[in-house]
């Protein structure tokens, strides 16, 4: 079956088709296309919703419409219609939303609301097998950083948590005291290559808690006086930025990559699967690497890390595997916890 997914949550408008197999559930990507809009935003340093949804709304048909052209299908073609219905922004979500029903309606073709981090959580499956059941996943995004036990596709239990900060916010704002351009977490990624995390001392925040929730704030606070201990962003040269660089990044991935495998030490399930934008991150996959002996890591490619379509036309194949039914009764959802499941397909 042929999957054209849409994904505006935030602030990448993205397409893509898959054609996947329901019988072996194997399937490969027609084509994909991602307009980013990170300089209309770079300049706020950070995203500006009401800006989001303008952009969404010029970038997305013409898009539907360049994807299929390449792909050399027409609607008739077109099996099942994905789109991220949450968590995101409400204005940037309602934009897919829309587009999506008022095409299945008009092509008559069923739409399936897909959770964005659900997207982010099975992302791994569009590369290669998804782990058996029960796995751990680390998601770890702009705005969330969850672990989260996987029993199945749609069998999600929350069994950690940041308590302030995610993960990718705290690379966002101590790029941001590092006088770095939005967003800093490859800023930060660049420049850690070249420092020497050993320079700056910062915390390891929860790492001693003996449980499975996080908190970047505090950790953030201290790039902070620290920055300020030298003098202020401008007065810190190279070497220093490229080496507090290197210690935020180092302190980040300490804590993600241990309180991880610790959560699959306790849940005795030695299989974890990373994704969101911070997975992206090298030196987190080079820190993983050297847990092999104890837990096999899935990743998604880099760039099926960050926002894309890919992961939602993936994750509607695999909710469509289980048999969801066909319902019209959703809708744009921008708080949505993962447990909340919904098995909503609109019917056309
Ligand atoms: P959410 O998925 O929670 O709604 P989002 O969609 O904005 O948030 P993603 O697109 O999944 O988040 O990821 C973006 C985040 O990933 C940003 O915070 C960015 O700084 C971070 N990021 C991207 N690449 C890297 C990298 N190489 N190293 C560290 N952080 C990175
Ligand atoms: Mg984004
Ligand atoms: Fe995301």
């Amino acid at each position: 079956m042929i999957i054209l997914a849409i994904e505006s949550s935030c602030d990448e408008t993205a397409t893509a088709l898959y054609d996947g197999d329901l019988a072996s559930g194997s399937g490969r990507i027609l084509g994909e296309c991602i307009a980013s809009q990170i300089e209309t935003h770079a300049r706020f340093g950070g995203v500006v919703p009401e800006v989001a949804s303008r952009e969404h709304l010029a970038a997305l048909p013409p898009m539907v419409d360049e994807i299929m052209q390449e792909a050399g299908l027409g609607w008739a073609d077109i099996d099942a219609i994905a789109v991220t219905a949450g968590p995101g922004l409400m204005g940037a979500l309602l934009v897919g939303v829309s587009y999506a029903r008022a095409a299945g309606a008009v092509h008559n073709i069923p739409v399936i609301p897909v959770h964005h981090m659900e997207g982010h959580l099975l992302a791994p499956g569009l590369s290669g097998e998804l782990p058996a059941f029960p796995f751990i996943t680390l998601l770890v995004s702009g705005g969330h950083t969850l672990l989260v036990r996987v029993d199945g596709i749609g069998a999600y239990s929350l069994i950690g948590q940041t308590l302030d900060d995610a993960a990718g916010e705290c690379f966002d704002k101590s790029a941001r005291l590092l006088g770095l351009p939005y967003p800093g977490g490859p800023e930060v990624a660049r420049l850690a290559l070249k420092g020497d995390a050993k320079r700056f001392k910062l915390p390891r925040p929860m790492l001693n808690k003996d449980n499975l929730d996080f908190s970047f704030s505090g950790l953030k606070t201290a790039v902070m006086y620290a920055v300020r201990k030298a003098g202020g962003s401008d007065a810190l040269d190279d070497t220093a930025r490229c080496d507090m660089a290197a210690a935020i990044e180092a302190s980040i991935c300490e804590v993600l990559v241990k309180k991880a495998v610790r959560a699959c030490r306790q849940q005795n399930a030695p299989r974890l699967v990373i994704a969101g934008g911070v997975a992206a991150n090298s030196s987190l996959r080079k820190l993983l690497a050297t847990y092999a002996d104890e837990v096999t890591v899935f990743l998604p490619e880099p760039k099926h890390c960050t926002d894309n379509a890919a992961m939602i036309a993936y994750a509607a194949f695999a909710r469509l595997r289980t048999g969801s039914e066909a319902s019209t009764d959703w809708d744009a959802r921008p708080r949505w916890p993962l447990n909340e499941q919904t098995r909503a397909v609109s019917a056309p």
